[in-house]
């Protein structure tokens, strides 16, 4: 499994944080995690064009996350006029995000949607596990916002974890045990903490009860990044617990091992 970091940040103007969008190739899939605005010109600084991607997955339907969705198709008519190329994406999200989407998608159909750039919407259920080639994916509703999903992959004895976006929940504690790779919000400092989105204190709860090994951290608020020194303390109490922590970039690339 490899991750490229897309965008790191979140619906606020940043020099150096897109919003929310994550590549995750297993075994020559590639799966898009949440769709922000700009993910698709970050392709750009990447060895991917929109066709590789085959599944895209939706925590959530807040702008931040799933705004370039409906773009992402227009934008490949471009590579369907241009090479001839046939092109079906799937998307994955909790039964309301679907319908939520399926509401916006016909406004756009006219100019996104013909016979040759397909798109299939597929609602999952809570706690429900998909198959693909060689890998599969379970879904955990999270504490955020109505429809929330966290997605865990799984290749072998390989666990990756997408959290989206999440207060610290019962759910989040349970999902997380042990997994090798936990990829979450850090949106703000602890003394601006919000119930639905994670702190660096509400973090190191987590660590200590579920003992993920590796941790990257992601969707940074400006007023997070003012505070690097309380990351910077998180990974040092994490690693006395077991946990290595890494605080992702834009279009950093992370190797799952
Ligand atoms: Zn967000
Ligand atoms: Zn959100």
């Amino acid at each position: 499994m490899r991750l490229t970091i897309l965008g790191s940040g979140t619906s606020v103007a940043s020099k150096i944080r897109k919003s929310p969008g994550y590549l995750l190739e297993i075994n020559g899939t590639l799966n898009l995690l949440d769709c922000g605005p700009g993910i698709i010109h970050q392709l750009a600084h990447t060895q991917y064009i929109i066709q590789d991607i085959s599944n895209i997955f939706i925590s959530h339907v807040h702008l931040d996350h799933v705004n370039e969705l409906f773009m992402l198709f227009f934008s490949n008519r471009y590579h369907v006029l241009k090479n001839k190329t046939k092109k079906t994406f799937k998307v994955f999200s909790s039964e309301y995000n679907i319908k939520f989407l399926l509401n916006v998608e016909k406004f756009y159909r006219k100019w996104i949607y013909d016979p040759v750039n397909k798109y299939i919407f597929v609602p999952l259920e809570n706690m429900y596990t998909v198959d693909f080639e060689g890998f599969k994916v379970v879904t955990l509703s999270t504490y955020h916002t109505e429809g929330s999903l966290m997605f865990k992959f799984i290749l072998g004895n390989k666990v990756f974890l997408y959290a989206g976006d999440t207060g610290l929940c019962q759910n989040l504690i349970d999902f997380s045990q042990n997994v090798d790779y936990l990829l979450i919000e850090c949106s703000l400092p602890s003394e601006h903490k919000i119930d639905t989105h994670m702190d660096p204190g509400k973090l190191f709860q987590l660590i200590e009860r579920s003992s993920p090994k590796n941790v990257i951290l992601t969707h940074f608020y400006p007023e997070m990044d003012e505070h690097i020194e309380e990351i910077e303390q998180l990974r040092l109490k994490a690693r006395n617990v077991g946990t290595n922590v890494i605080i992702s970039k834009d279009l950093m690339k992370v190797d799952i091992l």
